[in-house]
């Protein structure tokens, strides 16, 4: 009942048709077939052999359920459909394939006026119709048009998701360059974008590659070592980060950020297996460190390539089929990506390998940028300590250069005073003898008294002035200490200052020189005791501590302020009338040549405490 009129269906082609008589261009693809469905076997045979006579492959159904059966069974591009079929409705037909199968395409056979059944094919998704009676050739025609046009919208749609990939790529690529541009790359940074490029080289919308790997050579280029992977767990994680990006206005990196913290727990086999990568660069025939120093891209295929192959590394990835590119800057082989498709097993294109190698090229910029960067860190760095110690030496030299010029002026001054004060001082003495007025001996005793305190201050100079040669030898610390006090006790006993020595026995000997010691602690003592001009008390305490002898002077005096605490041990620095200022400067130096330290602290509650620590 399709076919009413016989004759004119089984005219040849031959006329209009004729410029469609040369083979098919790629209307069928693979094992795509078309069916011609018709219940009469005098219609679908003939149609079938003058279809396949132009080369297109053709099945025949009798019915709907038969062509349901060779829609599972075959790859159909396109059916002949009669709207007339004896166990279903065409249109129904029609409407069930396409939902099922929605690349299909359908031609209707409708009956001869019936324009109204034509447009309602069409809109239930039919790409044509024919009203019988039909021409083969007319046939033939429709069913061109419609495979090119089936054609077409796949190659649009391939077009389209490839126009999709090369703009994530390359706004995965900006954002690298961003990225490069506005940071400066740390380690971990580096770490980041190496990541990123990795994600990239796997990503769905990236190059899909189902495995990479990135290896480094070491430090000083001698050792291939791996640094980091992506795998397919990974893989699926970052799966669609072009759509997250999009949906969630992520930045790529945060992205890439999320995705490390998963792979680095899931995805342990690839790094396992990076990780356990480790090529000497001597190994010069090995096919990574050929891809590296040659700076060559090798594609692996079933184990075969341009340069040999390790076999442990086929044994070590599982994977006899994969793509090595070379990272490299214009000075240095950097390292080498390895890439596979481990899981769908799918071929690598050298479209695809030159893709790689741009990615390859951000990676190696990355790294050399980074690179460039921790070597001027480390510069910095050093100059850093130079301006330091250049700035401590400085200050020494500075100190060093008051201190003699200090010194040349103090060791004048005490050359030029020193003997005519001495002379005064001996002739008052001498004439306070002589003399009985006692108007006269007060002025005398007074000579006496200033002049010996001169001589005292000049002392005190010439010895701050003096280079000492010390002298040490093993000497006991008690007794110093003993006839240090004794030395102020008169005076103690004046300012009602009442002392406590706490020198636990045995007695302590130390490698010293007796005079200076006894000098140092005639300083600390004086002090104490000029600090209490209104009586107090003195303590002196020896204890242990760490591999110290601690001597603690100790007196509840008026106590320092702050700010001449941080003075007090300069030269020359004293709050006292007839003070030199340089007690403490000769302490320092003398604790300082025995190898000890000194400290002077303010006591709680009033008074100060120095503390000489002298090494047992
Ligand atoms: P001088 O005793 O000649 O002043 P020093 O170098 O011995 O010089 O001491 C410097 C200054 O430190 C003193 O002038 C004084 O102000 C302060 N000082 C030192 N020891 C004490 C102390 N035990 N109590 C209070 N002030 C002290
Ligand atoms: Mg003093």
């Amino acid at each position: 009942p399709c076919w009413p009129d016989r004759t004119a269906m089984f005219e040849s082609d031959s006329g209009p048709g004729q410029r469609f008589s040369e083979p098919p261009a790629n209307l069928l693809v693979g094992d795509e077939v078309i069916v011609v469905v018709d219940d009469d076997e005098m219609i679908r045979k003939p149609l079938k052999a003058y279809l396949e006579k132009h080369g297109l492959a053709v099945f025949e159904a009798s019915s709907a359920a038969e062509f349901n059966q060779l829609l599972n069974s075959c790859n159909v591009a396109l059916v002949l459909l009669d709207i007339g079929l004896p166990d279903k409705d065409g249109l129904v037909v029609l409407s069930e394939s396409i939902s099922r199968f929605p690349d299909l395409a359908v031609v209707m056979l409708t009956g001869i006026d019936d324009l109204q059944v034509a447009m309602e094919c069409i809109r239930k998704g039919a790409d044509d119709f024919l009203s019988k009676p039909v021409h083969f050739q007319e046939i033939l025609f429709i069913i061109r048009k419609v495979l090119e046009k089936r054609r077409l919208i796949f190659a649009n749609r391939k077009y389209q998701a490839d126009l999709e990939n090369a703009y994530f790529r390359i706004q995965l690529l900006h954002q690298l360059t961003l990225k490069m541009n506005t940071a400066y790359l740390s380690t971990v940074e580096l770490d980041e974008i190496l990541r990123a490029i990795l994600v990239g080289i796997t990503a769905e919308e990236g190059l899909r590659l189902n495995r990479a790997f990135l290896l480094m050579f070491d430090e000083k280029g001698e050792v291939l070592q791996g640094r980091m992977a992506i795998g397919s767990t990974c893989r699926e994680e970052a799966g669609h980060v072009w759509a997250e990006m999009r949906e969630k206005q992520l930045d790529f990196f945060d992205i890439v950020k999320n995705i490390k913290a998963s792979c680095d727990s899931r995805d342990i086999e690839v790094n396992r297996i990076v990780k356990a990568i480790n090529i000497p660069v001597a190994d010069r025939e090995h096919v990574l460190i050929r891809s590296a120093l040659d700076r060559i891209s090798v594609n692996v295929v079933n184990g075969q390539a341009s340069v040999m192959v390790a076999p442990e590394l086929i044994r070590l990835l599982g994977e006899d089929t994969f793509v090595v590119v070379p990272l490299y800057s214009p000075g240095r082989s950097l390292g080498v990506i390895i890439a596979d498709n481990f899981v769908t097993r799918q071929p690598i294109s050298a479209n695809l390998v030159s893709t790689l190698e741009l990615f390859a090229s951000q990676a190696s910029l990355a790294i050399e940028h980074s690179r460039l960067y921790v070597h001027l860190q480390k510069q910095i760095g050093e100059l850093e300590d130079l301006t330091l110690e250049l700035d401590k030496n400085k200050d020494l030299l500075v100190e060093a250069e008051r201190y003699s010029a200090l010194g040349q002026m103090a060791a004048q001054l005490v050359h030029a005073i020193r003997n005519p004060i001495t002379t005064i001082g001996g002739a008052a003495r001498m004439l306070s003898k002589k003399v009985t007025d006692e108007t006269w001996l007060k002025f005398l005793h007074m000579m006496v008294k200033e002049t010996a305190r001169v001589e005292s201050t000049l002392e005190d100079l010439f010895d701050f002035v003096k280079q000492v040669d010390f002298e040490k030898e093993r000497t006991a610390l008690y007794p110093l200490i003993r006839k240090t006090l004794m030395l102020v006790q008169p005076r103690m006993v004046k300012q009602r200052i009442t002392w406590k020595l706490d020198l636990p026995e045995p007695e302590r000997v130390f490698d010293m020189d007796a005079r200076q010691i006894r000098q140092m602690l005639l300083h600390l003592v004086k002090n104490a005791v000029e600090a209490m001009p209104d009586g107090g008390n003195l303590a002196i305490a020896y204890t242990e501590e760490n591999g110290w002898g601690l001597i603690t002077i100790t007196d509840t005096g008026m106590g320092m302020a702050e700010d001449s605490m941080e003075r007090a041990k300069d030269p020359f620095f004293t709050t006292k009338t007839y003070g030199t200022g340089l007690g403490l400067t000769m302490v320092e130096r003398i604790v300082a040549a025995h190898g000890g330290q000194f400290s002077l602290h303010t006591r709680e509650g009033g008074g100060m405490e120095a503390i000489v620590r002298l090494p047992l």
